[in-house]
């Protein structure tokens, strides 16, 4: 046996995607961190040892333009590329590569953190050092840091260190929460054991354990769902503990979810009820997935008026949007729906001060135990955004530790500094606009070879929208619309309403306010160009919501290529989740109002007058996603070998270090790492593929870099040797797909 002492800038405790991507933020702003792990693997509750699912901000398509950047977008579209079966061991992989990938950060699997050393008083508590055993290798290993993320998920480090916290449910009083009980109480989300199954391709005998529970006695045949080829989270009402303590408990819970599990198999192989002969159990799960226990109290506690609100902070430092997801207390044994959800109108936002303890002074958290009522972590707790409260809370950490100060101080005296580097880092900020005075792409003039000037659809495949239903049409006006043409059939002579909303928020995508409406008499007839007296000048740019009112005699085309900045929705359709399990609510707007999987296929349109929605421009005014339009540059369509090209110009040569560049792989498309729907391409095809970088030298242009096959949004190009130019520009020989050129942003810097 060993006894070792790790000395670090910052210890993470906790291998989760919060913890995981605290690290790699911390790390990558120069810290040196320690990411301590308890188990053999990383990933927490999405790793092949639960296999629960990484849902996000487009809560299943249901937010537009709404997925997560920085590091989890990284790993989004790294698994999307590399694993597009949804294999969770390969999902293993990408996260263990990325947190591999960074030269700051010491990996300690196995390592379980069960001793806290901390001191002061109640109010103000201080870290000294956490210490783990590990595993297998009879280590004890004793971490010491100035700055401790607690990524634990049940907050055991912040426990023991002092740090005030909360489980179960507040009281509606406390926050004035609609969704919280009268009372307050101890209920929290249950545990879950998930399972997979496959088809042997032979007949295969199932003999049930003696422990496995007849579920015919229980409700769940009823009120839950049950079908042969579902695996994994499909199987996330297998839920059970809400009314016990999650942690202390733990093993009853985990045996009573075995038996559930190994009951239902029984029934699905056994009762004759299904088509299963050749079915048989691949893996089952034996370690529990909880959902919840300890929150910490932090200088703020988020909840659900900030969620449903769209609550803008000045210390926002990451969004979500999934809905707040609550689940009965008795889990699977409850007559109720399996989980109920209130959605947001679009993506929230979540403050730093709901980070870190209001009284350990060198402790954030991130994860599931952030600060925040038991309403708001329905939401919160997803995984792609515990990872981005994770990349904020790291980010955070770092600089903390840089400038010596607390994690309250850093709030006080150095906020925009924090959301600045967040937003250099990628970090998924809604909103904020670049205002790094480093850029030298804020002082530049930009131009380009092409850039699209009119928004339109117009080439078709076979596909049709019969207008049962309202349907509607999203795209950026910038500076107005004159009018809009739509492509349709026509069954019988008729008259074919629109209506113009603007979406009020910026980040939102529904309607809001209605702007104009207009109608037009239509003959019967195919193919038919309709144009409508639609006029707008919005304020400011910003997105126009068209209404098509339902008309069953008319038919509308789907384009059949998408464009970025183009949507389109379809009124009143039936989620697709049975609501025994998921109810949602049909009067809420986003559940009106939802998009399918028709995001790359638009209607077929034309909109009156120039656009300057996608100028060269968009890529240094600071944005780098979509907000009130696509806020990015796009050419011309281009046939393949045709290159097109970005240009920044200053008045006088400046020195040149590092380019940043931000492509479009569209926020738009969800992705899901261990697959509830594939996307039909394994890399984004509006990213660029191959492109150079060139300077002008000596009266021509040189190329300073030249990149094929990529696959990421953000590519940083620090120069071997800095080059002195007034002109730069990034020529895109080649997309994974797309016929435009697309770049969100060019930073530039010297130094
Ligand atoms: C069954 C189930 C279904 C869910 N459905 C979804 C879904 O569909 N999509 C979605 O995105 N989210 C879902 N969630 C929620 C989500 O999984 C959690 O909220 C999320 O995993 C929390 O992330 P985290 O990093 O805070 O914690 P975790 O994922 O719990 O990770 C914390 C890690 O820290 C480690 N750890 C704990 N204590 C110590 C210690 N003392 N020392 C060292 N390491 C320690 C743990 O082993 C764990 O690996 C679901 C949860 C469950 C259980």
């Amino acid at each position: 046996m060993r006894n070792e002492t790790v000395r670090t800038d910052i210890t993470v405790i906790g291998g989760g995607l919060a913890g995981v991507c605290a690290a790699i933020a911390a790390a990558r702003l120069g810290q040196t961190v320690a990411l301590v792990q308890n188990r053999p693997v990383l990933g927490g509750n999405s790793s092949s040892e639960v296999r629960v699912w990484v849902c996000g901000a487009t809560a299943h398509g249901t937010h537009r333009y709404a997925r997560e950047t920085g590091i989890m977008g990284e790993l989004f579209v790294e698994n999307q590329y590399r694993n597009p079966d949804g294999n969770p061991y390969m999902w293993d992989l990408v996260v263990l590569e990325a947190v591999k990938a960074e030269a700051n950060i010491r990996l300690f699997l196995n390592t379980d953190v069960h001793e806290v050393e901390a001191d002061g008083d109640e109010l103000n508590r201080t870290i000294r050092s956490v210490t783990g055993w590990m595993m297998g290798s009879e280590r004890r290993l004793r971490f010491e840091s100035q700055v401790y993320l607690d990524c634990t998920g049940d907050g055991l480090v912040g426990f023991m260190a002092g740090a005030k916290y909360r489980i179960g449910r507040e009281a509606r009083h406390e926050y004035n929460e609609e969704w919280a009980p009268e009372t307050a109480d101890d209920i929290t989300l249950g545990s879950t054991l998930l399972f997979y199954t496959k088809d042997a391709g032979h007949p295969v005998r199932y003999v049930p354990p003696s422990f496995a529970k007849d579920i015919t006695q229980t409700t769940i045949p009823v009120k839950r769902v049950i079908r042969s080829g579902d695996s994994g989270c499909h199987y996330w009402w297998i839920e059970w503990g809400g009314e016990l303590d999650t942690v202390h408990d733990n093993e009853r819970i985990r045996d009573e979810l075995w038996a559930v599990i190994y009951g239902i198999w029984d029934y699905i192989k056994n009762s004759g009820k299904f088509d299963s002969a050749n079915m048989t159990l691949e893996w089952v799960g034996a370690l529990p997935g909880k959902r919840e226990y300890r929150r910490f109290v932090g200088d703020y506690v988020l909840n659900q008026n900030d969620v449903l609100a769209q609550r803008e902070f000045e210390d926002g430092v990451a969004f979500g949007g999934w809905s707040i997801d609550l689940h009965p207390p008795q889990g699977m044994y409850s007559t109720e729906s399996g989980s109920k959800h209130l959605h947001a109108d679009g993506v929230y936002h979540v403050p730093f001060r709901s980070l870190y303890s209001v009284n350990v002074n060198n402790m954030l958290m991130a994860g599931r135990d952030i600060s925040a009522s038991h309403v708001a972590f329905g939401t919160t707790r997803v995984m792609a955004t515990c990872a981005v409260i994770g990349e904020a809370a790291g980010t955070g950490a770092a600089l903390c530790a840089a400038k010596g100060v607390t994690p309250r101080e850093l709030y006080a005296s150095h906020c925009d500094e924090l959301r600045q580097t967040l937003l250099r880092q990628d970090a998924s900020i809604i909103g904020l606009r670049n205002a790094d005075s480093l850029d030298l792409a804020q002082q530049a003039r930009t131009s380009a070879s092409s850039t699209l000037m009119r928004l339109s659809e117009e080439s078709y495949g076979e596909e049709r929208y019969r207008l049962t239903r309202d349907a509607a049409l999203l795209f950026p006006v910038e500076p107005r619309l004159d009018g809009l043409e739509l492509l349709l059939d026509a069954d019988t002579a008729t008259t074919v309403e629109v209506e113009l909303w603007d979406t009020g928020r910026k980040e939102n995508y529904l309607p809001h306010t209605l702007r104009a409406s207009s109608q037009a008499s239509v003959l019967p007839g195919r193919s038919q160009w309709v144009r409508f007296e639609l006029a707008w000048t919005p304020d400011t740019a910003q997105n126009a919501f068209v209404i098509v009112k339902a008309n069953d005699s008319v038919q509308l085309y789907h384009a059949s290529e998408p464009l970025t900045g183009v949507l389109i929705f379809f009124n009143g359709l039936e989620p697709n989740a049975p609501s025994k399990l998921e109810y949602h609510g049909h009067s809420q707007p986003v559940i009106q109002w939802r998009m399918q999987r028709k995001t790359r296929q638009p209607f077929c349109f034309r909109a009156d007058g120039d656009t300057s929605a996608y100028a060269p421009d968009k890529a240094r005014n600071g944005y780098r996603r979509p907000y009130g339009g696509p806020q990015q540059w796009m050419s011309e369509p281009t046939p393949a070998g045709q290159e097109q090209w970005l240009q920044l110009d200053w008045e006088q040569a400046v020195r040149i270090e590092e380019l940043q560049l931000i492509f479009n792989d569209d926020v738009n498309e969800d992705l899901i790492n261990l697959h509830h729907h594939r996307t039909p391409f394994v890399t984004m095809p509006e990213l660029v593929r191959d492109y150079r970088i060139e300077a002008w030298i000596d009266g021509q242009w040189q190329s300073l870099e030249r990149i094929t096959d990529n696959r990421k949004r953000k590519r940083v190009h620090r120069l071997s040797e800095p080059a002195s130019s007034d002109r730069v520009r990034i020529v895109v020989e080649a997309t994974n797909g797309s016929r435009h050129a697309e770049i969100v942003e060019v930073r530039v810097y010297g130094e």
